[in-house]
């Protein structure tokens, strides 16, 4: 098996709950967001890179008990945070923090109810772990910037490395062939994160449309039931494990393979966000050949408009690259022509770049950069001709928006997003202040707007 990440770079947190069932509670949201960020969890304090103790603070033997642990955990580990009751407690005088009187060396000290300021305080003192997937959200390319914050969205991987052997990647040869996570594991996390308040789950892969590949799509089980490990059964479960918490389920790294036609009236029926992040790269089958691309021989326009037919209400995002080696005028104006026809509704553009150790170093016909260049602003011009005329056609409709910031309860507006728009990536709904003095807007909740305008890439909108 190939591992993506070698486990001795995973940062391993050892954790106590201690106290009643409202603690126990905590310190399933911060278990959560642990795990959702990569961090992975120790079963002894000195395995640990630190360790997070969750105290109860009610009666004596509880105080004592919870003291005594973060002693152990100190003497065994010696980095430690404590949250929870007692971390809310003044000193025996009175004054001060108990904890802190108590066992001055502790990294932090929280109160009970206060995931964030725990994983403000992880994140201080042992960084997020590397995940060569957030490095995938499109127009990341392994640029710093992605940021998971998974408080009301989370980002659910369902396999590492791939099978592919795309000419300018080198990714395979760092991260391996592809590894499908087991059916059941994949929808036993998404549960949890819907669970612990994710209104939005971002599937993300080298290739989400190879899921299940590797094991020959082998049949996992969930909550008793089996079910393959495929790309359609593991859309439609997740589909309607999101629908029981009215959540969203949003597909990244899809390639155009024929079988994903089977995931359209998924979209079209409501149970999955009707979008696609299909990375197409290119569309001429001559540079797509070069680049060695996944589905590479597949009619990808035809396809789109047969998914656009199915679902008529789809959005499509794609990345691309301009001046790949070798790539002629007329290459690339087929390319230009395909984002017209395509209407691909948003779209990212690379000028081609090497990528050391890469095989399309080796291609003939490198093109000078200011050519290169030259390609990738013609081609971002058209697509945001595409782009901006999409967004036009929105106005007038009333949509359900992400509220992904709202100071002061939106009393002065608000940032959301539509199902068209990815985090991070894509455009936003500018939220205008509320009409009706009774309507509030909440971070991590829902609310309709009307859409009333457009402003660049974003939309603004109306709560109603
Ligand atoms: S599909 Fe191609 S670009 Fe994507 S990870 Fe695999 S080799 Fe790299």
């Amino acid at each position: 098996m190939n591992e993506v990440i070698s486990p001795a770079k995973i940062p391993h947190i050892g954790f106590v709950s201690l106290g009643c069932p409202k603690a126990l509670t905590d310190s399933e949201l911060i278990l959560t967001r642990l795990s959702a960020e990569g961090y992975q969890t120790s079963k002894t304090f000195a395995g640990a890179d630190l360790v997070i103790v969750n105290t109860c603070g009610f009666i004596d033997d509880a105080v004592q008990e919870s003291l005594d642990t973060i002693g152990e955990a100190l003497a065994e580990n010696g980095r430690v945070i404590v949250t929870g009751c007692l971390g809310a407690k003044a000193g025996a005088d009175g004054t001060g923090n108990l904890v802190r009187q108590m066992h001055p060396s502790v990294l932090a000290v929280t109160g009970p109810h206060a995931t964030q300021e725990v994983m403000d305080a992880v994140h201080l003192n042992l960084p997020k772990p590397h995940d060569p997937f957030v490095d995938l959200v499109p127009n990341a390319f392994g640029i710093a910037g992605i940021k998971l914050t998974p408080r009301h969205y989370a980002y659910l991987k369902i396999s590492e490395g791939c099978n592919h052997r795309c000419t300018f990647c080198i990714i395979p040869s760092m991260r391996g062939d592809l590894v499908s996570r087991p059916i059941g594991e994949v929808l036993s996390e998404a549960q949890a994160l819907f669970a612990g308040g994710v209104k939005e789950l971002l599937v993300i892969s080298q290739d989400t449309s190879a899921y299940g590949v590797d094991v020959k799509y082998r049949t996992g089980f969930w909550n008793g039931k089996p079910v393959k490990t495929r790309m359609l059964e593991l859309v439609q479960a997740l589909g309607e494990i999101a629908k029981e918490y009215g959540a969203w389920v949003r597909l990244h790294y899809v390639y155009p393979y024929p079988s994903v036609d089977e995931v359209l009236p998924l979209m079209a029926t409501g149970l999955v966000l009707p979008y696609l992040d299909v990375p197409l790269q290119h569309s001429h089958p001559d540079v797509l050949r070069r680049m060695k691309r996944p589905a590479s021989g597949e009619k990808n326009l035809e396809r789109i408009l047969r998914w656009r037919e199915i679902c008529p209400q789809i959005v499509i995002r794609s990345t691309f690259i301009a001046g790949f080696p070798g790539e002629t005028e007329e290459e690339f104006e087929h390319l230009l022509d395909f984002m017209r026809e395509a209407q691909i509704d948003r779209a990212g553009c690379f000028a081609y770049s090497a990528v050391a150790g890469a095989a399309a170093n080796e291609l003939p016909g490198m093109l000078p950069l200011e050519l290169r260049e030259e390609r990738r602003s013609r081609f971002m011009a058209v697509a945001e001709e595409v782009s901006a005329a999409k967004l036009r056609q929105r106005v007038g409709a009333t949509m359900q928006v992400l509220v992904d910031s709202a100071p002061g309860m939106g009393k002065k507006g608000g940032i959301g997003r539509s199902y068209a728009d990815a985090p991070e990536i894509d455009g936003v709904v500018r939220l205008l202040p509320p009409e009706k003095i009774s309507k509030t807007l909440k971070t991590g909740e829902f609310t309709r707007a009307r859409i009333v305008g457009t402003q660049g890439h974003d939309l603004v909108g109306l709560p109603v």
